[in-house]
């Protein structure tokens, strides 16, 4: 029990796919990021991925179903899908609250693409990986579609345990991974990378052939390997995860779906990929701690967590936890915080409603403090 009111924390830290937490837990790895603001979704990433080389389908962003409907004409593809764009994983099982029933939605006839966005656009998407409500829908892929013939899954991410990238593939990919690393995790497939020779032939041939890749579709799909790990160096990547990484009936290794995560140390010189960085979806508590360089995080419970140092501050929600209680946020003030900061972290506390704790007389104290700064 004490461990998962830490990971709860880890895990929305991330703000990615639960499929890293997954794989790390299934290889008994602790993994406890800094914060990860930056957030692309999945067309910006793919867009990324095509300027390395990797293959992607042809697609449009539209946010009107009208557009909607023009992206399918110009596409002029046997198959259409729209993908709706939302930074949480899990979408092909997830619901609208306009009542249409998966988040990825393929169709042969162009005719009904506009009547699918209308369904899309400014709905609710509930998936797994959402909040119970479910996140806004403002924008929508418009892709080719390709027949898949086997979906498999393969990430590169910043493993501590290893001191660098590892490369973590399955051939059994496609929407469960998380799945497949809790039943089958003997189809979990890792292979680490030596940061000075990078991925050599040999290995991401290996890692092909785990895949289920056969023929000369292992060259392919060693190929894009490549590829993909060269853009986790160009852009500065902690993780790229394709899920799944595909392979058609007429013999083609495709990326159907994309999620790359960021250094934040390396914001400096990946100026324009952080000038994607789409906040719209972020929660406005947390967009304002960043502000302050305060790592917080909401979670569900109403005690404060206050405390210098994030593994203190794991540690304190597992103790609250293991108490009874249930934290309202995990919020790591960090070791060289200064007055400002304690101020800030403050306010943030005592605008939460969930926080019993402070009431009234603390908010005077607080003013005394804001005072004397
Ligand atoms: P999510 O991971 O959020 O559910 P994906 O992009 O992985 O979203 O899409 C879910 C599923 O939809 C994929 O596993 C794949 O089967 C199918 N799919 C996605 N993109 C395409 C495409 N371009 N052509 C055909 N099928 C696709
Ligand atoms: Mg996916």
């Amino acid at each position: 029990m004490a461990a998962s009111m830490a990971s709860q924390a880890a895990v929305r830290g991330l703000r990615t796919t639960t499929t890293k937490h997954v794989f790390l837990d299934k290889l008994k790895y602790t993994w406890l990021n800094p914060r990860r603001w930056l957030n692309l979704q999945e067309y910006q990433s793919k867009k990324l991925m095509q300027d390395s080389g990797v293959a992607v389908q042809r697609f449009y962003v539209v946010d009107t179903a009208s557009e909607a409907q023009e992206a399918a004409k110009r596409l002029d593809a046997k198959e259409i899908v729209l993908k709706a764009q939302i930074l949480a994983g899990g979408r092909g099982k997830g619901v609208f609250d306009s009542g249409l029933k998966g988040g990825v939605h393929l169709t042969k006839d162009p005719a009904v693409v506009g009547e699918l966005a209308k369904k899309m656009l400014g709905f609710n998407l509930t998936t797994k990986q959402t909040p119970k409500d479910g996140v806004k829908v403002k924008t929508v892929m418009v892709a080719e579609a390709l027949d898949i013939s086997r979906e498999t899954y393969f990430a590169i991410l910043m493993d501590r345990a290893c001191n660098g990238p590892v490369m973590v593939g399955s051939p059994k990919g496609g929407m469960d991974i998380e799945e497949v690393a809790t039943t089958t995790p003997e189809l979990i497939f890792k292979e680490v990378i030596d940061i000075f020779e990078g991925v050599r032939d040999d290995q991401a041939l290996h890692m092909a052939a785990n895949l289920g890749f056969k023929g000369p579709l292992q060259r392919q799909a060693a190929d894009q390997i490549k590829r993909l790990y060269d853009l986790f160096l160009k852009v500065d990547a902690t993780q790229v995860e394709v899920n799944p990484l595909g392979e058609t009936p007429e013999g083609q290794v495709v990326c159907f779906d994309a999620k790359i995560n960021f250094d934040d140390n390396a914001e400096f010189r990946q100026k324009d990929v952080f000038a994607m960085d789409d906040m719209t979806e972020s929660d406005a508590t947390e967009m304002e701690a960043a502000k302050w360089d305060l790592k917080y995080i909401g979670m569900d419970g109403n005690i404060a967590c206050f405390v210098n140092g994030a593994g203190l501050a794991m540690a304190t929600c597992d103790i609250i936890d293991l108490h009874g209680g249930k934290p309202a946020n995990f919020l790591d003030l960090g070791g060289g915080v200064k007055e400002r900061q304690v101020y800030e972290a403050f306010k943030l506390l005592t605008a939460d409603p969930k926080d019993e704790c402070l009431s009234e007389p603390e908010e005077e104290d607080l003013r005394k403090l804001g005072s004397a700064r």
